[in-house]
């Protein structure tokens, strides 16, 4: 048994505080340091440098205090440094750190395999392969869906985002960072229109009618292997779809025996208030990808899938050596756990009680709030130019990036998304408080005075 771990949490105070020019003069240095070793490639939205995490709060090298609306992209749902997640993780760390699950298996992974198979819809038989990453689980996911169904064909939706490896690059939909100049990208890869309802107005009927339109004109059902769906798309833009439009694209795909693929890896593990966002519409997918808030921030994702579906890959086809790690899977039981035991579900719904009233308090004051939307823990806003006609709804990136810039300033890290970059998303871990959340709502209010008075 591994000794009494401090709670971390205990360490760092749960408030914003700014007590250096942000960045400041320690974040400046190492980010020069990084300038001379990191390829501009890999991008920096918010160039402090992270000494401390815990909670909802991110500590930097210079002593400020940052309120994270972004959790590290959705990853820290439980909360930075989560003394379970630690405890469970250290633990494991003085047990064994790497085998290799197959060479010689642990428990760990399949404790995760058995949670998994419990957590995500669907009353059936389930197996679950684990890897390193959500792009990964996305390369297996249509991997194994090819060699279910013998098809090549690959159908992704508008606004997607899959992932930054060669197959996953091919299924995005913004070239811009992430495929431009990358090629040749992996093929078969067929893009239809999704549901957007703020821009285009269509019911779920109709919107799936023309997705699956469009895919049978352009592809043809017969040689698609799968069509992969956020339920609630991530870097899109927490775009929520009509009603009924998924599911009636799922019935699409098994009347045609394509692989239904629910990309659960932002809006999965408790962030929208249900263990998977594909509750939300009723959704059973074929197969569920889980990855970012998985494991409290240590590196692992599923694939999760109808037993049939999984048990057409050869064996020794799937895996990888560091897949399911010991240390990361340990970490994921815990926040398994802990999301029933601290009942995050509903910590999810009253962060979306939270933001949604603020925001629509806002969206009153401010014309340039266009649309509020989002479930759970995942709720934006999409800013579009003031004046804008009902048709156009002209994107506006540079309020959201005057609001990042307005907030970061004062100690409130909020991302963007949005394929236009117009769109501010609220990403929070499920430790947030209603105080912390006001406060951070505080200084975008005055960010959105600010924005008025230029
Ligand atoms: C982040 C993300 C991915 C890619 O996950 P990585 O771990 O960054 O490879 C894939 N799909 C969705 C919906 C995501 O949000």
């Amino acid at each position: 048994m591994t000794d009494t771990i401090e709670a971390p949490v205990a360490a760092v105070t749960q408030e914003r505080k700014i007590v250096t020019a942000v960045p400041g003069p320690r974040s400046q240095e190492l980010h020069a340091r990084r300038l001379a070793v990191v390829p501009p490639g890999v991008g920096a939205a918010l160039p402090i440098y992270v000494a401390k995490a815990a909670g909802a709060i991110l500590v930097d090298v210079d002593g400020n205090q940052f309120i994270d609306l972004g959790a590290g992209i959705g990853v820290t749902t439980v909360g930075h440094a989560e003394e379970h997640v630690v405890a469970a993780a250290a633990a494991q760390l003085q047990d064994v750190i790497h085998t290799l699950f197959t060479v010689t298996p642990y428990e760990e992974y399949v404790r995760v395999a058995e949670l998994l198979a419990e957590k995500t819809p669907g009353d059936f038989a389930k197996r679950t392969v684990l890897v390193n990453s959500g792009a990964e689980a996305v390369e297996n996911g249509v991997k194994i869906a090819r060699k279910h169904t013998g098809r090549s064909g690959v159908a992704v939706l508008d606004h997607a985002y899959h992932g930054r490896t060669n197959l996953t690059m091919a299924m995005n939909y913004k070239a811009m960072p992430y495929g431009a100049g990358f090629g040749p990208l992996g093929g078969s890869v067929h893009r239809a229109p999704n549901s957007y309802p703020y821009h285009d107005g269509l019911s779920g009927a109709e919107a799936a009618a023309r997705t699956i339109g469009y895919l049978e004109k352009t592809v043809g059902a017969a040689d698609l292997a799968c069509l992969v769906v956020e339920p609630i798309q991530g870097e899109g833009g927490f775009v929520v779809p009509a009603e009924g439009y998924l599911p009636a694209l799922q019935e699409w795909c098994t009347e045609n025996g394509i692989v239904f693929i629910a990309d659960e890896i932002q809006s999965g593990m408790a962030r929208t208030g249900r263990w998977f966002a594909s509750e939300h519409f009723g959704l059973v997918p074929d197969m569920v990808l889980s990855a970012k808030g998985i494991a409290g921030g240590l590196p692992l994702a599923g694939v999760t899938g109808r037993a049939e579906i999984m048990d057409s890959a050869q064996p020794g086809g799937l895996g990888g050596t560091f897949g399911g790690n010991p240390v990361a899977a340990a970490a994921a039981i815990a926040v398994f756990e802990q999301i029933d035991a601290g009942n995050l579900l509903a910590e999810a719904d009253r962060i979306e009680r939270v933001l949604k009233s603020r925001l629509g308090a806002l969206q009153e004051r401010h014309e340039i709030i266009g649309d509020i939307r989002g479930i759970g823990a995942m709720v934006a806003i999409e800013l579009v130019k003031p004046g804008t006609s009902e048709t156009t709804r002209e994107p506006n990136p540079d309020a959201v990036n005057a609001l990042v810039a307005h907030a970061a300033a004062h100690g409130v890290l909020i991302l963007n998304a949005g394929t236009y970059g117009n769109v501010l998303r609220f990403l929070p871990s499920l430790a947030a408080t209603d105080a912390l959340l006001n406060d951070a709502l505080d200084v975008l209010e005055e960010g959105f005075a600010a924005l008025d008075r230029a």
